[in-house]
Formats: C-alpha cells, structure tokens, sequence
C-alpha cells in the first residue's frame, strides 16, 4: 500500500474565514448605498459579522444542508451572507431580481429555500411574490438585519467538510425551466484559487476590485471569495449600475480590476466618448468581460483609452471560470491585427480545466475554423442538477456539455460561434448567428446585433439581423450587407435588417433570441408568399 503522508486540511470557507479575520483584517470593502454615499468597512469586522450571521441561522435552527435565499444588491452585507450562510453549514442560494416574480418565486420553491435576506429598496419587489413562497423568516438589510446579527448566540460554529454544500444558482433557463447547480466548498475554494492566478483573471493584495457583475449571477463570477481569498480590496456598486455611476465608482475608488457584461461596457465606452477629459481612471485598469461575446471594436476602442478588456467564458455550471483569453508571451511580437482577434476569442482554460470539441463523436482539427460542440471538465463543474436531472448534458467521459458551439485555433484559443440551440439552419447547411452578430459589432456605426434564424417557405430558415445603431451613427441595410460580405459567403448574408432602439436582454445580459423570434414569429420574407 502507498499511501501519502501529508495533511488532509478540507478547502472549506473556515479557512478562508478565519485568514480573512486574522491576516486580512485591514482590508477595505467599500460599498455603495442605495443614497449614493459610501460606506466603507474591513474583511475583519465582516469576518465576525459573518460569524454573528451564521449562529444567529443556527440559533433559529438552520440545519446542515439547508438553503437560505437573498435578494440582494452587491455591498458589504451580500458578503456577509456569501460567507456567514455556508459557515453555518447551510447553503446561500442567491435570487436574481431581474426575474419576473412568478419566477422568482418558483426558483425559491424548488430550492426550498426556509429564509430570506432582503435588501430594505427590494422589499416592493419581494412584496410582488411574497403570496407564492413560504419563508420561515425574513430578515431585511436595513431593518431588522442588525438586530438579528446582535442577537446571535455564542454557538460553536461547525465543523465542515470540504464536500459540503456551499451555494446554489440557478442557469438562466433560455432553454426549459431554469435548474439548479450546487456549489461545495471544495469547488468553490479551488475555483477561487485559480481564478486568482496571473495568467487567469490576476488578482492579488494590490486589487482594488469592483464586481458590477451581480452576486445573484453565477455569484458575481465567483468573485468575492477570488477577493476574500487573496485579500483584494473591494469596491460594491450597490444599486446604482448606470455608467456614470460606476465610473465615479472606478475613479474616486481606484479600481484596478472589475467585472461585467458587454452590454454594460458598452454604456461605459459612450460615457467615456462623451466626456473624455472628465474621468481619471487607474491607468491600465482591467475590465473583464463575460457572458456574453466581447466585440473586438470594443476591446481596440478601451485599449485606445488605456483600458484593457479582459475576455472570458463560463456558465452558472462551470462556476463559472472555463476560458480566459490572455495573450501568451510568445505572441508579444505576433502582428496586432491577431492579438486583437485572438482576445475576441473566448480563450484558453486555466489551470485544471479541460476542455474537449466534439462533432458527431469525433474531434474537428484545430484550424480555428471546423467547430463542434464546447465540452468541459474542472473540479469546479457541475457533475449533475440539484433536481430535474438531464444526464444528457455530461458525456460518458465525464464531460459537461456546455451546448455552446466553439472552433479552436493553432495557439490553443477557443471561439464561440453559436449555442447549438441559436445555430440556423438554411439549405441543410449550418448558419452560426454569433459569427455574424461578432462581425456587425465590428462595424463602426454599429452598437449591438443580433442575429435569428427565421422560418423560410424555400430555405427551411434564413437569418434575419436586428441592429442598433450607435448614437448619431448612419448606415444602410446595403452597407451592412457588403460589410459581411466581405467575410462571409453568401448564403450566410442576412436577408433582412431591421433597425431598432433596443434588443432585449436576458437577465443576465444575453441577447434573448427567444424573445426576438417570437416578435418575429410569422415574417413574411420579402419577395415570398405563403
Ligand atoms: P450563464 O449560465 O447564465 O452564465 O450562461 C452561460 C452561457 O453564456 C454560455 O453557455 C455562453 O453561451 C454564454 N457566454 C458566457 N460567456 C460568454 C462569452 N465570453 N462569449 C460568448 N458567450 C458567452
């Protein structure tokens, strides 16, 4: 028998915990309140906030395993419960406000949720399905929170396992009822780690960290425990997400790294064209950039401005951190036109993440070109749903598969083209709408596209591009058309381009094709008859 002679300390939160009290204890969070003014407090006395919070669960008899809900905005006290609810052997099962209250409230059945954390400005919110859930207990930030925090008893807290459960989200649910993903300590501590590295999101003590990403979505990115770990500073946006506010967050806080979605970066870059002399950002302050794809134009424009964008891909399953796209030293000397590509990609996986490409079985070459379907395996990927099982989403070997369809090139970076359910079909021959969305993004009077396959009497499907224009910007459908047609065949060219306002997003920031096919349900395609 071999056997190994070292420790077998669980990579639990207790650990994290007691380091953020005994050796990170001067490290700032500053948060935002709902009157805009800040509020400034320590991982140390949050470390014993959090303490407070977990025997005052305890004390009402929160048992292991249990699941404690918030609805909540990101600031200080979320932390508090990112750490105080898993410290109590329980689970933080973080609700997305931005869902309708039907589903709100059918997320919190399924997970069963027994309590509730809620921000005192999210109560009308909480009001609107308060008749559909059964909480035990409401316990409201700015209210009551202090008093619960007060009143906690002097119990031992428990001791842990590193499998134990630690948080739950629920996907975004584009496709079927949202389902829920159970994080453990184990993941979540490991997941921390590695996004912490230098070749990963790079953060360290020197951070001063602002996640705009909300701690309701894939838990702000994993985030504030990557913070709590390394002991970054953090800055909170509380609810105040316009960019102005945010970019009075990044200066007056000297930010050095934050988080978000396009759409969010998007804003950020229009207030910065509008007043370029009046914000002095952190210069060379990393923007990370997910969930949806970074527009190339968008990463040469902040580049322009001393702002670096940081492109990354995940999933609510994968923790989320599955790609990061950071450019290796031996392309420092490689010609800008692909280092830009290359860092619209998705990326390559850190540390302890493997990825696979599958097309009918079979692995396609590595030409950047011949795609397939995203798999993915990490000690930080869901092995299966808490409940309404799919095992068809994980492959015999082990693999999560993410639904994403993806090519990968020589240097080993990986690109999304398509979810496989987004994919249009025209002719028999397959169309990938982020491929196209991707290139009109790139044109310079172009803010957002998107583009949906759309039933066709001749072709089965056919693309159909809604585009927004960028604010007194101009150009033609013609235009549009000869710009792609420069990259692509022809069969791929949208037939039509309609121009709107807005294009809706999910929730969490994702064109919601959905929604955009059904207000398109019925075109009667130019030139066609039924
Ligand atoms: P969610 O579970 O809500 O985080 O959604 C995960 C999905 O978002 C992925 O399967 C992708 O389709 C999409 N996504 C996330 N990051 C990116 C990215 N960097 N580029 C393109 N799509 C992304």
């Amino acid at each position: 028998m071999f056997s190994h002679t070292m420790m077998e300390l669980p990579l639990t939160l207790t650990t994290l915990h007691r380091r953020m009290g005994e050796v990170l204890g001067h490290v700032e969070v500053v948060s935002r309140r709902p009157d805009k003014s800040f509020h400034t407090t320590t991982f140390g006395a949050i470390a014993a906030r959090a303490e407070k919070l977990a025997r005052g669960l305890l004390a009402m008899g929160i048992a292991r395993g249990d699941r404690v809900a918030t609805l909540m905005w990101n600031h200080a006290e979320h932390l508090e419960a990112y750490l105080g609810i898993p410290l109590a052997g329980a689970v933080i099962h973080t609700l997305n406000l931005r869902l309708h209250p039907d589903d709100i409230a059918y997320i919190a059945n399924d997970a069963a949720d027994r309590v509730l954390i809620v921000d005192a400005v999210l109560l009308p919110l909480y009001e609107k399905f308060a008749d559909k859930v059964r909480f035990e207990r409401v316990i409201v930030v700015g209210r009551d929170y202090e008093a619960f925090l007060d009143a906690a008893p002097p119990l031992a807290l428990p001791a842990l396992a590193e499998s134990d459960p630690l948080g739950m989200c629920y996907t975004s649910g584009t496709t079927g009822r949202p389902k829920g993903v159970v994080y453990s300590h184990r993941s979540t501590l490991l997941h921390s780690l590695v996004s912490a590295l230098p070749d990963s999101l790079r953060l360290s003590r020197s951070d001063t960290l602002f996640p705009v990403v909300p701690m309701f979505h894939v838990n702000a990115w994993g985030l504030p425990y990557t913070a709590a770990l390394v002991g970054a500073r953090l800055a909170f946006p509380g609810p105040h997400l316009d960019p102005v506010s945010l970019l009075e967050v990044m200066e007056s806080q000297h930010v050095t790294i934050a988080a978000g979605v396009p759409t969010l970066w998007l804003g950020i870059r229009e207030a910065l064209d509008k007043e370029p002399a009046r914000w002095k950002l952190h210069p060379g302050l990393t923007m990370i950039v997910g969930g949806a794809a970074a527009p190339e134009r968008l990463i040469r424009d902040f580049d322009r401005q001393g702002l670096s964008l940081l492109h990354a891909w995940g999933m609510t399953e994968t923790s989320p951190i599955g790609l990061v796209s950071r450019l290796p030293p031996e392309l420092d000397d490689a010609p800008e036109a692909l280092r830009y590509q290359l860092r619209a990609k998705q990326g390559v996986p850190p540390p302890l993440v493997e990825i696979a490409i599958r097309k009918d079985g079979e692995t396609p070459p590595a030409d950047g070109r011949s795609s397939g379907e995203l798999l993915v395996r990490a000690p930080w990927v869901a092995a299966r749903y808490s409940s309404n099982n799919t095992p068809d989403r994980w492959s015999d070997d082990g693999y999560f598969r993410t639904g994403d369809v993806a090519h990968r090139d020589a240097h080993g970076f990986v690109q999304l083209t398509d979810r496989t359910a987004d994919l249009i079909k025209s002719g028999g021959e397959w169309i990938a709408s982020q491929e196209l969305e991707n290139a009109l993004m790139g044109h310079p009077a172009v803010r957002e596209a998107a583009v949906i396959g759309l039933a066709h009497p001749k072709w089965s499907e056919r693309p159909l591009a809604v585009v927004v224009k960028k604010p007194d910007a101009e150009v033609t459908e013609a235009e549009l058309r000869a710009y792609l047609a420069e990259k692509f065949i022809k069969f791929w060219l949208p037939d039509v381009f309609v121009f709107t306002d807005t294009i809706p997003r999910t929730s969490t920031g994702k064109f919601q094709k959905t929604t955009l096919r059904a207000q398109f349900a019925g075109y009667q395609w130019p030139g066609t008859t039924d």
